[in-house]
């Protein structure tokens, strides 16, 4: 809950639309979860510093938000400030080897604009539905490319607001993980190191790409992407296909037939109905193989009562990252 001063402070910094109350279904691929407090979308990066600062200032919770393809929001709620990007951080540059783009810019731009450049190593991006910011976040990649291969540096705000660049080795890239997962910093942007290469050898690449994704992954149902990281030495959709997972149902969602490390929405999935099904695929692969998934989807807040399921509550914490934390300061 925001008190009405603060709600009055935030709407006249913000230079974009705010929407009080706003359902992450709406915003999120996963078209499920509950509201943020407020979901705010500055136009420019003036704008957008003024009200990070301001919720510095007052203490409340925020929560950067790219295209929500990696994120899930308990139905219970954030009680903060979501910052929207996209109406500002959204432009893209070729300079020289070097793509130059905001946070808010789509992937599938980035690789689009790297094709017409003839610049190689970004053919990954394309089939990719989020934000550069969220693909820095997440270490985002496929078939064994990742950001952290081109990232050269990032532009980010601290927690207080102030503008610090940080060269990639510097960012602690790992599997699906980078350093903006524990520091609380807004991505800005960041420089990107391609490869010169010829259009007609990444147009090739990009499309058999694209067409392996439309082959094998339910892109006609809302989903989030791959639910589960690949442990080390495993693939995930391996271990809960060995279980027989494939179709496995919980209230309005269910593991995908076309994929198994896929969730689905099936039409009126509940954020709880998601949790359920992690914490439920986690025991079944932890019991048949002694693996322990950890979910790679991004997961903002506790759900109060999840189903009946002991795992169910254990993944919900095993899910939870920092942003949990924050949602719970006072
Ligand atoms: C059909 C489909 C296919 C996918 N395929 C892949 C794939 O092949 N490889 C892969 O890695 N992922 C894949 N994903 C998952 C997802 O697209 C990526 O993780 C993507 O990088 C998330 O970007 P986003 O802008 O949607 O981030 P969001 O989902 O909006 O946010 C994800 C996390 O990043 C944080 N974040 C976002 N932007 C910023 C910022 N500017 N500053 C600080 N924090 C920020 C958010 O707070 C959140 O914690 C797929 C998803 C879908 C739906």
């Amino acid at each position: 809950m925001i008190a009405k001063s603060l709600a009055h402070a935030l709407a006249s910094s913000c230079d974009g639309p705010v929407e009080w109350d706003a359902p992450s279904s709406r915003w999120t691929t996963l078209r499920a979860g509950g509201a943020t407090a407020a979901l705010v979308e500055p136009r420019t990066v003036d704008s957008l510093r003024r009200l990070w600062r301001l919720c510095a200032t007052e203490g409340v919770p925020r929560l950067v938000v790219g295209k929500g393809s990696n994120l899930l929001i308990s139905d219970e709620g954030f009680p903060g400030v979501a910052f929207r990007l996209g109406q500002c951080l959204n432009g893209l540059e070729v300079q020289g080897q070097e793509i130059v783009a905001g946070a808010g810019a789509p992937l599938p731009a980035i690789g689009q604009t790297a094709l017409k450049a003839e610049l190689s190593g970004s053919e990954w991006c394309v089939g990719i539905p989020g934000t550069l910011g969220g693909a820095v976040f997440m270490n985002a990649g496929c078939h064994g490319w990742e950001l952290a291969d081109i990232a050269v540096e990032i532009e980010s705000l601290t927690a207080e607001g102030e503008v610090v660049r940080r060269r990639a080795a510097d960012a602690e890239f790992a599997v699906r993980t980078s350093c903006f997962q524990s520091n609380e910093e807004l991505i800005l942007g960041a420089r990107l190191k391609l490869t010169p290469s010829s259009a007609d050898r990444i147009r090739q690449q990009t499309e058999e790409l694209l067409a392996y994704r439309k082959r094998t992954q339910p892109l006609s149902q809302p989903n989030c992407g791959s639910v589960f990281t690949n442990p080390p030495g495993h693939s995930a959709w391996k271990l809960i296909d060995d279980c027989g997972l494939r179709g496995l149902r919980c209230g309005g969602c269910a593991v995908s037939v076309k994929h198994s490390n896929f969730i689905v929405n099936l039409g009126d999935a509940t954020a709880r109905d998601i949790v359920t099904l992690i914490g439920m695929i986690q025991e079944r692969v932890l019991e048949s193989s002694g693996v322990r998934l950890a979910p790679e989807l991004r997961i903002v807040g506790q759900p109060s009562s999840p189903r009946n399921s002991p795992a169910a509550a254990e993944a919900a914490v095993v899910a939870a990252p920092m942003e949990a934390a924050r949602a719970h300061q006072p």
